[in-house]
């Protein structure tokens, strides 16, 4: 059934989910802050809100896809916010990625605003965006789940409901650690494999059908040739930012924190991605790694 739908960041990501959404016959109206990106949502067909209030003050549903979890707590406070404008019962679905204690607080906002709320982050990037092929991890009630499922499966092939509030988020950070832990992994092995003279692709030929197999070396491979997709083959374009890696980790690390959970391998990728994105990284596919891990390898002959 079609909906009234408030969206609010048009970025990367939420432009053409915001699209997807229209293609579906849903009426879009959508807020951003930038000018370009109002621009390229005007051409997805989404109509322009002046602002994020007036986008949210008759929607069945309000989406959010900004940068960080402070952007999405602003967004929903306040007189003018996105929760004091919204009808009672409005459908809150946030798709950020945030801490998971963000996540909560805002739920917890919600509902104390009698509205009902899904922390739902994405992944599958940019490139997901644009196909509406996102994989969504929902965290809230089953009812909740329910009524949103039919709008996210506009946006994305796999929704997943993982649990009560915050249970998105978590899903999300837990799995991003291990992509980050697995890319360095897959990386150093390739550098050592390099040292003692093996071929990158006789590596990759054990590996991708032996234990080592993991999607950091089978579909993102650091090493350009064995899989011709990888963003090595095209000088380690993103792909998946150094920057939103070493973004998704420090969450890792506040749920570390406030879990109290010893994860050193975890704790150990968040310090080499911060590093890797101070610099050149911030832009490169997080696979761009293999090259730090390289050059920080000590200069010997192939043993
Ligand atoms: P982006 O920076 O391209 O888009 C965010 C947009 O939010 C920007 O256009 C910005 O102008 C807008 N914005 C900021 N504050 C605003 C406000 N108060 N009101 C309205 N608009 C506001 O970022 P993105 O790549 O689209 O990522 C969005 C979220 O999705 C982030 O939380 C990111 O971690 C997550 N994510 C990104 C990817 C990816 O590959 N890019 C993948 C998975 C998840």
């Amino acid at each position: 059934m079609s909906k009234k739908i408030a969206f609010i960041g048009l970025g990367h990501m939420g432009g053409p989910m915001a699209a997807n959404l229209v293609k579906a016959g849903h009426h879009v109206s959508g807020f951003d802050l930038a000018p370009a990106a109002l621009d390229q949502a005007r051409s997805g067909g989404i109509e322009v809100a002046e602002s994020a209030a007036a986008a949210a003050a008759d929607a069945d549903v309000v989406i959010t896809m900004l940068p960080a979890g402070r952007h999405v707590l602003d967004a929903y406070q306040g007189g003018n916010g996105l929760l004091a404008v919204a009808g009672t019962g409005t459908l809150f679905l946030e798709c950020s990625t945030i801490a998971v204690e963000d996540a909560r607080a805002a739920h917890e906002m919600a509902s104390a605003a009698g509205h009902r709320s899904l922390d739902a982050p994405v992944s599958g990037g940019v490139g997901g965006a644009e196909n509406g092929t996102l994989t969504f991890m929902a965290g809230g009630s089953a009812e909740d789940f329910a009524e949103a499922e039919p709008i996210l499966a506009a946006m994305g092939a796999r929704i997943v409901h993982c649990g009560g509030p915050g249970a998105g988020q978590a899903a999300k950070v837990c799995n991003n650690m291990i992509l980050g832990v697995s890319m360095i992994a897959v990386s150093e092995a390739f550098v050592l494999g390099e040292k003692l003279g093996l071929s990158n692709q006789a590596l990759f030929d054990v590996a991708s059908a032996a234990s080592g197999q993991c999607w950091a070396l089978t579909t993102n491979c650091p090493v350009p040739g064995p899989v011709p997709a990888s963003p090595a083959n095209r000088g380690y374009q993103p792909g998946f930012a150094g920057a939103l890696m070493a973004k998704d980790l420090g969450l890792a690390v506040r749920a570390f924190e406030a879990a109290g959970v010893q994860a050193r391998l975890g704790s150990l990728t968040e310090q080499i991605y911060r590093t890797f994105a101070e610099g050149e990284g911030a832009s490169q596919d997080f696979s761009g790694i293999i090259n730090q891990i390289r050059a920080n390898s000590q200069t010997k002959e192939t043993v």
